[in-house]
C-alpha cells in the first residue's frame, strides 16, 4: 500500500475508534482518583498533560511492570496493596526486603519476578535525572533493566514521560492484522515504524491512540471478533468472513 493511502487508512481507523469509545484518560493514576479531574479509577479524559510530578510518573512505571501479563484490575490491587502501607516513591521501594514487596504486589501475578523488576525500576528512577520532566530515561537504559522489554519501556516512555513513541502490543497487532494494515508476524519495531511515519509525532495522538487500540481490543475485536456493530468499516477480516 502506498504510503500516503496506508496513513490515511490509520488516520481513519483513528477517528472511527475515537467517535466510538471516546476519550480514555490513560494512564490511570490510582492514587488520585476522585481528586480534581480524575475519575473514581484515576482515568483523567482528554488531559494529556498527566502526570505531572515524580510521585505520577512513578507509579505510571510501577503500572506499566505490574500490567505485565495480567488485567488492570489486578494491577489496581496490587498499587492499592502499595499506597496503603505509604509506597509512592522509589526511595520507599528501596527499603523493602524482597519477600515483602513480592508479597505486597502478589495480586497482580508473577510477584517474584515482578518485584525484582519493580527494584530495578526503583533504582532507575531514584536517580536525579530521571525525574526531571525534560529528562526521561533513554530507552535504551529502560531496555537495559532486567525483564523491561520493548513495550513496557515504550510504555513508560509515552505514558509517563510524554515521549511521541507508538505503544505496540499484542491487542494491536491482532487488530491492525485482521484490518489489513499489517502482515502477519510483523516486528515490534517495524509495526512502531509504520505508526511514527504514518502519524505526527505527537504524545496525546500516541497516548489516546493506544489506549484505544486496547479499549477495541476488549469490546469488539476479541479473541473471537464481535464483528457486528464494530465502528471499523473497511476490514479485511470482515469481508472474508462473509464470503
Ligand atoms: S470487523 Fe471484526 S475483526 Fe474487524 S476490526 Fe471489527 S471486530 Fe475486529
Amino acid at each position: 500500500m502506498a504510503p500516503k493511502a496506508l496513513a490515511a487508512r490509520i488516520a481513519g481507523l483513528y477517528e472511527s475508534l475515537l467517535s466510538f469509545y471516546g476519550k480514555q484518560g490513560w494512564w490511570p493514576i490510582p492514587s488520585l482518583a476522585g481528586k480534581a479531574g480524575f475519575d473514581a479509577r484515576g482515568y483523567h479524559p482528554g488531559n494529556y498533560d498527566q502526570p505531572r510530578s515524580s510521585r505520577g510518573r512513578f507509579e505510571v512505571a510501577l503500572g506499566a511492570v505490574l500490567t505485565q501479563n495480567t488485567a488492570w484490575t489486578n494491577v489496581e490491587k496490587a498499587l492499592a496493596r502499595l499506597h496503603a502501607e505509604g509506597i509512592g516513591l522509589p526511595a520507599d521501594i528501596h527499603v523493602l526486603t524482597h519477600e515483602r514487596l513480592a508479597d505486597l504486589i502478589r495480586p497482580a501475578g508473577y510477584y517474584n519476578q515482578k518485584a525484582r523488576k519493580l527494584a530495578g525500576m526503583a533504582r532507575l528512577f531514584g536517580a536525579k535525572d530521571a525525574l526531571s520532566l525534560k529528562g526521561a530515561p533513554p530507552r535504551d537504559v529502560l531496555l537495559a533493566l532486567w525483564g523491561i522489554g520493548p513495550e513496557t519501556a515504550d510504555s513508560i516512555l509515552l505514558y509517563a514521560f510524554k515521549v511521541p513513541v507508538f505503544v505496540v502490543d499484542a491487542y494491536m497487532r491482532r487488530i491492525l492484522e485482521r484490518i489489513g494494515l499489517i502482515p502477519q508476524r510483523a516486528g515490534y519495531a517495524d509495526i512502531q515504524r509504520l505508526f511514527h511515519a504514518a502519524l505526527p509525532a505527537n504524545h496525546a495522538v500516541y497516548n489516546e491512540f493506544h489506549a484505544l487500540l486496547v479499549e477495541h481490543a476488549k469490546q469488539h475485536c476479541r479473541a473471537k471478533p464481535i464483528c457486528i456493530a464494530c465502528p471499523v468499516k473497511s476490514c479485511r477480516y470482515r469481508t472474508a468472513a462473509r464470503r
